[in-house]
């Protein structure tokens, strides 16, 4: 039975003067959309589709009370009526759709990427160029009155509430700690005195606003900075900030600057709801947790052992936003699932691109990307059932197509069925377990273990032909590359050649660092990293004890099963091509499992000595048992030109290009292929 499955998650939540319809809030994120052109009208189909999912709760990505808590210039902001009406679009939107929705003030502080951004004091973050002015007494009076302005417009504006930022080392979070805040006025100094702009903004928002409005308090719970807040410290924050009149506490973990993963796919599912539950003790407010919750067992696991009331999840609401309706439904097979790869979404913005999802390119593109029903059903093969051609086929096949997917491997999913064996990878599986559902449900005749030959696809069969077959490995051209210490990517990562202890990786791509990883751990299961250890690894306190959660605290190693040697030609720093948000984390890791990585190589010959190059000069020979080549790939499109003129083909994925290819690409192509067919 549905409730008794998910009883905790799908119950309501009586806040007094409004009820929640579940325990399911889509947390806050920045699309792009807010500073783009029509951005609000796109951002109502955004957070109106979400409504139409059930979702109890949404809040906005952030908006700037003033302009200098702009994250960049020029962010969206409201401060003034002017910008009451854009708002409204999205409010009735939401509201015409059974949802609620709260706007997030986010003020930057010391974060503003541009020479306006202040601070407690004037000391510069390290992930930032411009340091910001110290804020006289005067200017935190005005921020906290803009604070203030900002949520009465919100409310003019038809939201349901605010989520005051108060985490993540923002603005607020920034006066909270003796890392950030030198002041010697009433804002600095002792606790009592660093908590007061919180607790003033909370206060007058209160007083601004009335009764029936909710506000949403977003707490720094663990800072992860040595000289962050002690628990104690955090609990009475908490009390100041019930007493101030908020009506919910979301908890946040981990400054920006702070070289922890906090949301990537190496962090373990909920792996910070522990630290929610430490408030229970503090007050009576909704405690709300997040953090790497992708999944209704999880979140459901989460409410029932009291660590809290409400779960808010982001990108999950990007890769479905039918998560509440789906989980409401018992369809849980049928959730796309966050994999948490960041590709798409955080790296997105980071290069001011539009925020979507790799596994849902319709995100962020509700009023652009939109299928409809076909008028004329075609007979279309899809060949490959890797990322690309299962988007394509489910898509064909959901508008109406009857569509044949072939695969010659025994499963679907493509390089996914590579990419899966990776340590901290493991969350591909749910990709491939969406499609298994997904893809008979709509229809679609798969055909696998069958090798398709152009003969196969020529006999009038089809109107249409999809070659989704992917890539090949781009082999080696120098002398050995054929001698049997070296190997593909393919072969080990398949098991299929038992790895010697002494390795080196000809390529630093992402497919490098992922076999470099994949060779560092001893055991081939490579099962998820439990919380404790994972916490150990990144020497976060378990108890939550000390100064922000990690002072003194010393990390843990794991070392790597083999010695491993990462290659590449290319002279600048090794994974500067990986994603922003998790590249480091990668590099991270593989050094502290003392990988060594050599850039500004030439390969000249593998033999029986091992592999013999020439790095700023000098030649070396590297006495390693093999040799994984991961140089990149080439496309495998042989079925293209017998078929060209003789039936409409298309190409798509790495089968049309395999440079810089990813899934996102792969996914986004397939689709948009097939709501053109
Ligand atoms: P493929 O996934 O290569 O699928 C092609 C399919 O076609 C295969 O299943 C193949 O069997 C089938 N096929 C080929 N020829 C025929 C034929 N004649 N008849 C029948 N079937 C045929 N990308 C990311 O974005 N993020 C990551 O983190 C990431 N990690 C990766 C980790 C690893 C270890 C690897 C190997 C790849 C990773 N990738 C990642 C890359 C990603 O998997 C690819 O970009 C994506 O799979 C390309 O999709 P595709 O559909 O174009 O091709
Ligand atoms: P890649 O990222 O393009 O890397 C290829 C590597 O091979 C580079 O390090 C390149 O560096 C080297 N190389 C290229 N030609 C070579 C040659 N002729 N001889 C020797 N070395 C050569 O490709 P990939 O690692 O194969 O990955 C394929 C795709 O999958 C990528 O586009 C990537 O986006 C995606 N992927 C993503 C992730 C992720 O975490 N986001 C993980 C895995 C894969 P030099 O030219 O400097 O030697
Ligand atoms: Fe999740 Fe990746 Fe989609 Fe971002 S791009 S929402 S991390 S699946």
């Amino acid at each position: 039975m549905v409730q008794s499955t998910f009883a905790h998650l799908l119950a309501p939540l009586d806040l007094g003067f409004t009820q929640l319809k579940n325990r399911v809030v889509m947390g806050s994120m920045h699309t792009g959309l807010e500073e783009a052109k029509d951005g609000f009208a796109k951002m109502a189909e955004f957070y109106a589709t979400r409504a139409r999912g059930n979702v109890a709760l949404i809040v906005t990505g952030g908006i700037a009370p003033n302009r200098a808590g702009w994250v960049a210039p020029f962010a969206a902001r409201l401060s003034s009526k002017s910008q009451v009406n854009d708002h409204q679009l999205i409010t009735s939107a939401v509201h015409e759709s059974g949802g609620k929705i709260a706007m997030q003030i986010l003020h930057a502080g010391r974060y503003g990427y541009h020479p306006l951004a202040v601070g407690p004091s004037r000391i510069r973050a390290p992930i930032n160029k411009f340091t910001p002015w110290a804020l006289s007494g005067k200017g935190v009076q005005k921020t906290i009155d803009d604070y203030v302005n900002c949520a009465v417009l919100a409310k003019e504006a038809g939201y349901d509430g605010v989520e005051i930022m108060g985490s993540e080392g923002y603005l607020i979070n920034e006066f909270l700690v003796t890392h950030t805040n030198h002041r010697k006025d009433e804002w600095g100094g002792s606790f009592t005195n660093r908590m007061r702009f919180a607790e003033e903004i909370v206060k007058k928002t209160r007083e601004a606003v009335g009764e029936k409005f909710i506000i949403i308090y977003r707490l720094s719970m663990l800072d992860l900075i040595p000289d962050g807040n002690l628990p104690e410290e955090t609990a009475a924050l908490a009390q100041a900030i019930e007493a101030a009149g908020a009506t919910i506490i979301n908890t946040g973990i981990g400054w920006h600057e702070v070289r922890i993963p906090t949301i990537a796919a190496k962090v373990p599912r909920a792996a910070f709801t522990w630290v929610t539950h430490q408030l229970r003790q503090a007050v009576n407010l909704p405690l709300m947790t997040s953090n790497r919750i992708n999944n209704p067992y999880d979140a459901e696991t989460v409410l029932a052992r009291n660590d809290a009331d409400l779960i808010s999840m982001a990108r999950p609401f990007l890769a479905d936003p039918n998560f509440v309706r789906k989980t409401q439904e018992n369809e849980i097979d049928a959730i796309n699932t966050c994999i948490a790869c960041n590709q798409a979404c955080l790296d997105y913005v980071f290069q001011k691109k539009r925020a979507t999802c790799m596994v849902n390119p319709f995100a962020a593109y509700e009023t652009e990307l939109v299928a409809t029903p076909t008028k004329k059903t075609k007979k279309i093969a899809v060949v490959g059932a890797g990322p690309a051609g299962m988007a394509c086929s489910l898509q064909a096949a959901k508008r109406g197509h009857q569509v044949t997917l072939f695969d010659q491997q025994s499963e679907i999913g493509g390089q996914f069925n590579l990419a899966k064996r990776i340590p901290g990878k493991q969350e591909f599986f749910e990709t491939l377990r969406y499609f298994s559902h997904q893809l008979p449900k709509a229809g679609v005749n798969l055909q696998l273990n069958t090798a398709v030959d152009a003969s196969m696809l020529l006999d009038g069969a089809f109107d249409h032909v999809v070659l989704a077959t992917g890539i090949t490995p781009r082999m080696l051209q120098i002398p050995g590359s054929s001698h049997p210490k070296a190997v593909t990517y393919i072969d080990v990562l398949q098991g299929k050649v038992v790895v010697g202890d002494k390795v080196a990786i000809i390529g630093a791509g992402g497919i490098g660092f992922d076999v470099a990883e994949f060779l560092s751990h001893a055991d081939a299961n490579h099962p998820s990293i439990e919380i404790k250890d994972f916490l150990a690894y990144w020497g976060i306190d378990p108890n939550n004890a000390v100064r922000g959660g990690v002072a003194n605290i010393q990390p843990i190693d794991i070392p790597s099963k083999r010695e491993i040697y990462l290659l590449q030609r290319k002279n600048e720093k090794l994974g500067a091509r990986l994603g922003k948000t998790t590249g480091w984390i990668h590099r991270t890791e593989l050094k502290r499992k003392k990988v060594r990585m050599f850039a500004g190589v030439e390969y000249q010959k593998i033999d029986d000595e091992g592999l013999h190059i020439v790095v700023d000069g000098k030649t070396q020979v590297l006495a390693v048992d093999h040799v994984v080549i991961c140089a990149g790939q080439l496309p495998l499109k042989t079925l293209y030109e017998p078929l060209q003129g003789k039936v409409p083909v298309s190409l798509v994925g790495g089968a049309e290009l395999a440079l810089e290819l990813d899934a996102t690409r792969a996914i986004r192509q397939g689709t948009e292929l097939a709501l053109a067919l």
